[in-house]
């Protein structure tokens, strides 16, 4: 078996590579072959530990265990930890346990570049970004490799965070600014990504131009919420799964509980829409919204690459179990 560190995972997977492996996966999906039930978590009291398994017909077979550990930050250490064990399709063998931290950043903004592929009108043309930590970066880094990206806006709860995430972005040579507020940082947004753990809504209909693709992907339990119920009841809604977005989604639930949507709500899975199977946007002016909750194949599709690339280039350590 393989042991691979972050560098390791690091070296062997970049965005467009994250881009790709997570786009086939979702096609995979489309077409009936992945096997994944709801995440598992198991909550401490610092954090939570979720179990992500998944198996997927010729493809992968394997799992995630992931923390989240939200007090991390203070300490100068990852809030988000992880590792993504591996093995043989066809005998079960145990193949690989690598870094899962990096596959968690990259392969959640590259879901989100490939909704805003699938269904923003004008492409990541003027991006708002809510939220200043590892995804917010990886965000932009993502919406770059799918379409040019004019100019940037950055708000956080921490002013002096938007301020060092805009230069962030500035140094990657794109136009951006710090924001002093949600309404002035998604004004004349054509898309806009939250990223943050909020657990009541930073943003609002009000604060979304007509047309805009909206990325949620903070929120990824059901005591979570970043966006307001009118903000849901106005978009058309994309998801990772409908099992997903009904039992795990905050916004979604609360959105059923207070009577903005019917207890059977419209989600449709993106995994449809990049398979040709469901439409995307039907309108210029049409508000979609891609409800990221995060799935194990994503991490498979990722891991997989890694693995294949790793015994290429005689990466990682090997241990006799
Ligand atoms: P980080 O800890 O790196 O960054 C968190 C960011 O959110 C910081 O900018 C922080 O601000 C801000 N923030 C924290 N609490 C609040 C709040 N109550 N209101 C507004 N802003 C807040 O986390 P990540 O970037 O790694 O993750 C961001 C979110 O994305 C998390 O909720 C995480 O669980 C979720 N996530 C979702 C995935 C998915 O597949 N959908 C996968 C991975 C993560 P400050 O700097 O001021 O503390």
């Amino acid at each position: 078996m393989l042991i691979l560190s972050e560098a390791d995972v690091t070296a062997c997977l970049s965005m467009h590579d994250a881009v790709e492996a997570v786009e086939a996966i979702l096609r995979a999906q489309a077409a009936g072959a992945v096997n994944q039930p709801l995440r598992v978590i198991v909550r401490s009291p610092a954090g939570f530990l979720g179990a992500m398994p998944s198996a997927v017909a010729g493809a992968c077979t394997g799992a995630k265990l992931v923390t989240f550990f939200p007090g991390n930050g203070v300490l100068g250490i990852p809030t988000h930890n992880a590792i993504v064990a591996l093995f043989d399709n066809d005998t079960g063998v145990p193949a690989a346990v690598m870094d899962g931290r990096y596959i968690t950043e990259i392969r959640t903004a590259a879901t989100s570049a490939i909704a805003t592929r699938a269904l923003a009108a004008a492409g990541p043309r003027n991006v708002a970004i809510l939220g200043t930590g590892v995804q917010a970066r990886s965000h932009v880094e993502a919406l770059a490799a799918v379409g040019p990206i004019d100019a940037l806006r950055v708000w956080g709860r921490t002013a002096e965070h938007a301020e060092s995430m805009a230069a962030w972005c500035r140094a990657k040579g794109h136009s951006a600014k710090a924001s002093p507020s949600v309404a002035t940082a998604t004004s004349g947004a054509t898309v806009i990504c939250t990223v943050t753990p909020a657990q009541s809504p930073i943003l609002d209909a009000r604060d979304v131009p007509a047309g805009c693709h909206v990325n949620a992907v903070g929120a990824s339990a059901p005591h979570m919420r970043e966006l307001s119920s009118a903000l849901v009841g106005r978009a058309t809604v994309f998801v990772d799964t409908v099992e997903g977005g009904m039992q795990e989604s905050g916004e979604i639930i609360e959105a059923i509980r207070d009577g903005t949507l019917p207890p059977k709500p419209k989600l449709i899975r993106l995994c449809d829409v990049v398979a040709g199977n469901a439409p995307g946007r039907t309108s210029s002016s049409e508000v979609t919204l891609f409800k990221s909750l995060g799935m194990a194949i994503e991490d498979l599709a990722c891991a997989s690459l890694v693995l294949a690339r790793a015994r290429e280039r005689g990466l990682g350590t090997a241990v006799a179990l």
